[in-house]
């Protein structure tokens, strides 16, 4: 079974920091794009899926009822397992009572909320429309309305922000009780605002110490919370690990429809137009269709099974590969092993906490 990735591009406002293909809409737009959509999802009639996520963008932009509609659509197209896992992304400041119980009664039975700060100064920072109390609240009725597994993202590295006002913000995500909580760091990406304002001189990053507090933090604070490190930036109580972002760790197939959504089937990796109008004139695809080496699939099945805390299992190695694990990477692993960057342990081949802050050097060694 396949998974299902749905993109909404539409936000209410840009947020600061944010580089995604997301924009502010009018009312036809959502009309034209939601047409274009589900033309797009019909070319996947009948395939099966166990793992839905609706990302964006802010999909909670769409109205009630637009969002009733494109639930149907999905459940009417796609043939989803009895166990499905089927998120939607939330913002606070575009919910209701109604909206969330239209999504709970169809079929979604995982929410995952932007909220990335419980505190209003860092919010304001950066351009986020909601504050602390709303995002609380809306944790509070998401609960009310049935959601009993609610993922809450939260945003380490944001100007100003101490390893205290980190805690107080990972605080207020423990008493609202969630099932899984992603905690990623502020990148900077050029052309958008705070990218400016920080080269501008108007904003000052934690130092490299202070990042490495919070992370240490988050992990030791998550651990004693009861919530399990399954990968670098995520964090879940047993059993409510997103099987959605496995999937894609673990280099499983996957289709994404909608605006500059990407695909993985057959082998074959492909992406949508990243261009609005081309879109809803069905032009949906962008490039080439690129068909990956055995070596490039070898690469992305370390680089990303890495990622995990679990790591890679050398057995899936080589069912998926037919070769040793050790036969492909003899040289890189017992360099990484002899520094105690990488552990062996049980047939897997993980990173040790201490080689997580300099992860991306030592994936990149796994590039062949
Ligand atoms: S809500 Fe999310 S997608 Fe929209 S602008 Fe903000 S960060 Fe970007």
């Amino acid at each position: 079974m396949t998974g299902l990735y749905v993109h909404i591009p539409f936000c209410l406002k840009k947020c600061k920091y944010c580089d995604f293909n997301s924009f502010a809409f009018s009312a036809a737009d959502k009309g034209r794009y939601l047409n274009a959509l589900f033309s797009e999802m019909e070319q996947y009639r009948g395939k099966k899926c166990d793992t839905v996520f609706i990302g964006g963008g802010t999909p909670t932009a769409l109205n009630t009822a637009e969002m009733k509609m494109l639930l149907q659509k999905i459940k009417e197209i796609f043939i989803l397992s009895k166990d499905c896992e089927f998120t939607v992304e939330a913002n606070p400041k575009t919910v209701d009572r109604q909206k969330l119980e239209v999504v709970r009664q169809n079929g979604v039975n995982r929410l995952s909320l932007g909220v990335q700060s419980f505190n209003d100064s860092e919010l304001l920072l950066l351009g986020r429309l909601h504050t602390a109390k709303e995002a609380e609240e809306t944790v509070a009725l998401a609960k009310d309305c049935g959601f009993t597994n609610i993922s809450i993202d939260l945003m380490s590295a944001i100007p100003g922000q101490t390893a205290d006002s980190f805690k107080k913000s990972l605080d207020t995500a423990f008493s609202q009780n969630p099932a899984h909580i992603s905690c990623y760091s502020l990148i900077l990406e050029e052309g958008t605002p705070l990218f400016r304002e920080f080269h501008e001189g108007l904003l000052t990053l934690p130092d490299e110490d202070e990042e490495r507090r919070i992370y240490e933090l988050a992990c030791s604070q998550m651990q004693l919370h009861g919530y399990e490190q399954y990968e670098i930036s995520n964090f879940a109580k047993p059993g409510f690990e997103s099987r959605h972002n496995i999937k894609y760790w673990k280099c499983e197939e996957y289709i994404g429809v909608g605006l500059s959504a990407h695909s993985y089937l057959n082998g074959v990796r492909f992406s949508n137009t990243d261009c609005f109008s081309d879109y809803l004139d069905r032009k949906y695809r962008s490039g080439e269709n690129e068909l990956l080496s055995e070596k490039d699939k070898m690469s992305e099945f370390m680089f990303l099974g890495l990622r995990m805390t679990k790591g890679v299992s050398a057995q899936d190695f080589y069912k998926k590969f037919g070769v040793d694990i050790k036969k492909v990477y003899g040289k890189p692993l017992s360099k990484f092993i002899k520094m105690g960057m990488i552990v062996e342990e049980n047939g897997f081949l993980r990173l040790s906490h201490e080689a997580i802050s300099v992860s991306n050097q030592i994936m990149c060694e796994f590039i062949i």
